[in-house]
């Protein structure tokens, strides 16, 4: 036929279902949870939106509530002095950098900020990107393809999850904090494959514990293995300095390979880092398509960051409030008879509910009583450990705590 002419074909054929948005289960799926909120007389407990910086209490809808939703732990976003940083770097810089810093990105905001978290860890290098969630998926999209193996805890960010599923590697998870099963895992499998990563957090930000990194330090080693931790939630809050899990273990930063934290939680900003070895790190810089093929990060949000990992450092009486609180909150917690889980009480505690309708009406009564806490539901955790996660911020007082536990007990009460 004539190459040239328009096809004249009818895929009659083709289900509706494949040509249309409303039909992808995704939709139906949300869809089905809005109207299973409606059933039950629920608000939707996502997308609330917060008029003005999320502390230890924020303006919700015109009312002020009490706040355990944010990762604000150290209370730096909405710092003055912090604002200023932001303030001075767009006049200086303007709003944005206008490229990939590998061309005419590069400012010297970004490098300031990456030596002072090498400096944090005490490693060669460290290089930050625009996004958490890109952090990961980019360093082990990168650094891992078919003939490796990623070996990684069942309860892993979704950002690890997806970078490994990039890189090709073949990935098995380890029942949660069970290094056990990851001795067997490396024990039956190491032989197979020329590069081996594990991936840890340091902060587990829907349980709120922590691995036994000695353990997973002595395993890599053991088995040649290479280490990585995601400090997203432990960066800040773990160790007397909030130096992250190697303070809290009091463990050297070289027995770590691959140090990964966000800006966007203790450090009040926005974006990822890696921090180690310098060649891990120039490797990074270079090549990851995250990094490489995406825009520098803008200063105003390099500078608060940097100025909140001086403050961490002058200010480490912030921690100490913070641990705290968050130890106040899990032992009230405990007394009151709530489950708690393993926490271990470092600005993350979750009460473990049972339901996800239950975490739903109970996040929803306490909102009515001027309280903002996020239900995790089926499946972002399984349907019987649906819960309510408290984040503590080390700007909470002990009787917004008590406040909140004795709301919890009434809302509990008239569930029943
Ligand atoms: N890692 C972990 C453990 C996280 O919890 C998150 C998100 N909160 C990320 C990575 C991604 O970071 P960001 O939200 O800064 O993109």
């Amino acid at each position: 036929g004539d190459a040239s002419r328009p096809s004249t074909a009818v895929h009659s054929t083709v289900p509706e279902r494949f040509t249309r948005f409303d039909a992808l289960p995704g939709y139906q799926q949300i869809a089905l949870m809005r109207e299973g909120a409606r059933r039950l007389g629920l608000t939707d407990p996502f997308f609330k939106v917060h008029d003005g910086n999320a502390g230890a209490t924020s303006l919700i809808d015109g009312r002020e509530y009490l706040n355990f939703a944010s990762y604000n732990y150290l209370g730096f976003s909405g710092d003055p002095r912090i604002n200023r940083a932001a303030c001075e770097a767009v006049e200086h810089y303007g709003t944005s950098v206008s490229a990939s810093r590998v061309v005419s990105g590069e400012r010297p905001i970004h490098r300031q900020l990456e030596q002072a978290l090498a400096e944090a860890y005490e490693v060669e290098d460290a290089v930050a990107f625009v996004s958490g969630h890109a952090t990961n998926v980019s360093t082990l999209g990168y650094l891992l393809g078919p003939r490796d193996l990623i070996l990684h805890d069942e309860y892993i960010h979704n950002s690890s999850l997806v970078g490994a599923q990039l890189s090709g590697a073949k990935r098995i998870s380890f029942p949660h904090n069970d290094a056990d099963a990851l001795d067997a895992l490396l024990a039956r499998h190491r032989g197979q494959f020329e590069r081996v990563l594990i991936v840890i957090e340091g902060l587990y930000s829907m349980d709120g514990d922590v691995p036994e990194l000695p353990r997973f330090v002595s395993l890599k080693r053991r088995h040649q293995a290479w280490l990585m931790v995601d400090e997203a939630h432990s960066f800040g809050v773990l160790g007397k300095n909030g130096l992250g899990l190697r303070q809290h273990f009091g463990t050297a930063a070289e027995d770590v390979d691959i140090w990964m934290g966000t800006l966007s939680k203790s450090l009040a900003g926005c974006g990822g880092y890696i921090a180690g070895c310098r060649a891990m790190v120039e490797t990074l810089r270079y090549l990851a398509p995250g990094f490489l093929y995406s825009v520098g990060m803008p200063a105003q949000v390099a500078a608060p960051s940097l100025e909140a990992l001086r403050l961490l450092q002058r200010e480490p009486e912030r921690v100490q409030r913070l641990h705290a609180i968050s130890r106040y909150f899990l032992e009230r917690a405990r007394a009151a008879g709530l489950d708690t889980g393993h926490s271990i009480g470092a600005a993350v505690v979750p009460v473990i509910v049972g339901s996800s309708p239950l975490a739903a009406r109970l996040s929803h009564a306490l909102f009515e009583r001027g309280i903002n806490v996020q239900p995790i539901l089926h499946p972002a955790v399984p349907e019987k450990s649906a819960r309510l996660r408290f984040f503590l911020s080390c700007e909470h007082t002990r009787a917004q705590v008590d406040q909140t536990l004795s709301a919890l007990k009434e809302v509990f009460q008239d569930s029943r």
